[in-house]
């Protein structure tokens, strides 16, 4: 034990330091499903639970094209130039690989890549959508303690990533694709609720019409929904990384709610209510692990998987039985 808390100070220590190769280290640590890495994991997240609050957590959620790398690459390249440190962080539940691109891959973003003031990492890439983002949740904290200002995180727009990118980022953008009968789908999917922003993107040359068209579109529905608890009227805006041109804008819109939801307190009693829910996603995740580190509890759910798909027994009785065979366990 006292082995583990040294070993995490000079870990944390060297994160600190501001050097990549051992923040990456330290990621791939807490990605580990290893029992042995889990303390030491435990140990440094600890260490790491009180940094951040100055921090500005961006999330971008879009289909497969939409055009999240080429923006948050530009968009990177100016925080950088304005002097903050950079990190691109991903949650892509169904793997590495979602339609082709590879969320949060170096090679898309090679002139970021390239700055000592940025640090990219794809997602992990094993386990439930909770467990995936859990994991980005605790990168997260282990790039602020290594000193990054902003983390930008990409999530594919499809499925329930983008309702788990609310829960990590201060503000969430949604990027929509014009020109592809796409204009209406987050809406209709209900995605919209969890955008702070709405950016139409590619607008540039022959789609510049289409994004006016799609602008208004976007802000005749949301004025369909609520107010949201944090007072923050959503807006939208078109935007082409190709041309450079929306992106000053786009970062005052953040710096705009920043101020407002700081003064509000909305801003730090966000931040405080995704920590309890990461407790509870925490749970969920740490019992689900748990329960397949054993051979005897895995061997065990697997019957009772065939008794349940026979009709044999109730799922509720099913996992009651798991349930109390794992903590019989000896788990000293
Ligand atoms: P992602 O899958 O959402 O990350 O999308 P990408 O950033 O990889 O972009 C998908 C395609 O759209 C690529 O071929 C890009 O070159 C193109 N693209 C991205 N941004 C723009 C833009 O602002 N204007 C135009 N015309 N094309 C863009």
């Amino acid at each position: 034990n006292a082995d583990h808390d040294s070993a995490a100070e000079q870990i944390v220590q060297d994160i600190r330091s501001g050097d990549r190769s051992a923040l990456a280290r330290a990621i791939t640590l807490v990605e580990s499903k290893a029992e042995r890495h889990r303390l030491l994991a435990e140990k440094v997240l600890d260490q790491c639970a009180r940094t951040g609050r100055e921090s500005v957590r961006v999330g971008f959620s879009g289909v497969p094209g939409a055009g999240k790398s080429t923006l948050i690459e530009k968009l990177g390249m100016r925080l950088i130039g304005d002097g903050h440190r950079v990190a691109v962080l991903a949650v892509d539940p169904s793997s590495t690989r979602s339609g082709g691109s590879i969320l949060g891959d170096k090679t898309r973003m090679e002139d970021l890549s390239r700055e000592t003031n940025a640090f990219i990492r794809p997602s992990p890439s094993q386990g439930s959508l909770g467990g995936v983002a859990t994991r980005t949740r605790e990168a997260i904290s282990l790039c602020e303690a290594a000193g990054y200002d902003i983390v930008l995180i990409e999530t594919v727009g499809v499925g329930q990533s983008e309702a788990e990118v609310a829960h990590l980022a201060d503000f969430v953008f949604l990027l929509a694709v014009t020109g592809a009968g796409d204009e209406l789908q987050g809406i209709k999917r209900g995605v919209i609720e969890y955008a702070d922003a709405v950016l139409v993107t590619k607008a540039d040359g022959d789609n510049e019409s289409a994004a006016r068209i799609a602008v208004q579109t976007y802000e005749a529905a949301l004025q369909l929904f609520r107010d949201r608890d944090s007072g923050w009227s959503p807006r939208i805006l078109a935007v082409s990384a190709l041309e450079d041109r929306g992106l000053n804008t786009l970062w005052s819109i953040v710096s705009d709610y920043r101020a407002a939801t700081k003064t509000s307190g909305y801003w730090d009693e966000n931040r405080s209510n995704q920590s309890v829910y990461w407790l509870h996603a925490s749970l969920i995740t740490e019992i689900q692990e748990s329960i397949s580190a054993s051979a005897e509890i895995r061997e065990g759910l697997a019957r009772l998987e065939d008794r349940v798909r026979n009709g044999l027994i109730s799922p509720r009785s099913a996992a009651a039985a798991i349930l109390k065979s794992f903590l019989k366990l000896d788990h000293s």
